[in-house]
């Protein structure tokens, strides 16, 4: 699997290639069930503002507790390139990544994790 950004703009969202879409709804692209309902600034779900190491972090507490989801992204996910609008990265596809690699969701729900990553990354 690799990591692949939705091209065009917000009003035409175009998937590279064979790329799997992993966003939530946008003109063009149905919501996947892979996406992060977590997002960066006030999350509807929360009721908090996440940032970004947050929103990551809290999906893979979601992906924890799903463990049928966690299954069908090691499933449907496997081989394929996914594409996300994330502008900044590491993002809710580092999850998927690291998730198929065999990692528990539950290592990754750490937010302290995320920052770490994100300070290597620049
Ligand atoms: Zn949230
Ligand atoms: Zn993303």
């Amino acid at each position: 699997m690799s990591r692949v950004r939705v091209q065009g703009d917000l009003f035409h969202g175009v998937v590279p290639g064979s790329a799997r879409y992993i966003g939530r709804a946008a003109p063009g692209l149905p919501r996947s069930r892979y996406a992060n309902v977590h997002r960066v600034g006030l999350c509807r779900r929360c009721g908090v503002v996440h940032d970004q190491a947050d929103a990551v972090a809290a999906y893979a507490a979601d992906l924890a507790e799903q463990p049928e989801l966690v299954a069908a992204a090691r499933r449907e996910l496997a081989g394929v390139d996914v594409a996300c609008w994330c502008p900044i990265w590491p993002c809710h596809g580092d999850v998927l990544e690291a998730v198929l690699a065999g990692v528990d969701p539950l290592q990754m729900a750490d937010r302290n994790r995320w920052l770490a990553d994100m300070s290597e990354a620049g």
